[in-house]
């Protein structure tokens, strides 16, 4: 299994899915279909720019010192 990629940043829908990708959670784009662990490199950003619930704490797991990035909401 791959994670799928497409390129649809500006009107991404994120949330968790109940598969996991090798034992990490699995998160998905509603718009698109894109798939994300916290492995990837990259962070999934909402249409509005925010940091999708969840994602931001598995950031934090895979990446402590980007944490600060996301600033306080
Ligand atoms: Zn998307």
């Amino acid at each position: 299994m791959t994670l799928k990629s497409s390129p649809c940043q500006d009107k991404c829908n994120w949330g968790p899915t109940d598969e996991v990708y090798e034992d990490k959670p699995l998160f998905a784009c509603g718009s698109c279909g894109s798939q994300w662990v916290r492995t990837e490199s990259w962070t999934p950003k909402q249409l509005d720019g925010s940091v999708p619930p969840g994602v931001k704490e598995e950031v934090i797991i895979a990446r402590p010192w980007a944490a600060f990035s996301f600033g306080n909401d």
